[in-house]
């Protein structure tokens, strides 16, 4: 059985991604979660800013499969942590995880 995310859709979101820039993450367009891949409204997919974005969320998708769920939350969630106690500050945290940097190589290789 594949995991959850292996069956991931990309969905319109004009309620998750607005509260994660408030709360967790500016500038956020785009979200990888176990239940499925979520892209702003405001985002153009036919564009190459578009495109780059969902192949970097894509990629979060094969993490999530390659690892399974749980353990690809957990080994996410300790990087960040380690940055923060390397004494990174929230943006830089995240931007530093491993599995971002990965993502990010990712898009930069689309061929658009
Ligand atoms: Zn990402």
């Amino acid at each position: 059985m594949l995991p959850a995310v292996a069956r991931a859709r990309i969905r319109r979101s004009s309620v998750l991604l607005p509260l994660m820039r408030r709360f967790v993450l500016k500038g956020v367009m785009g979200v990888t979660t176990p239940w499925g891949v979520y892209i702003d409204d405001e985002v153009d997919w036919e564009s190459e800013r578009g495109r780059r974005l969902i192949r970097h969320e894509l990629e979060h998708v094969a993490q999530f499969n390659r690892y399974g769920t749980l353990r690809f939350m957990y080994l996410y969630a300790r990087e960040y942590l380690r940055n923060r106690r390397a004494g990174m500050m929230h943006q830089q945290a995240y931007y530093n995880i491993s599995y971002e940097a990965e993502a990010r190589e990712a898009a930069r290789e689309l061929t658009v």
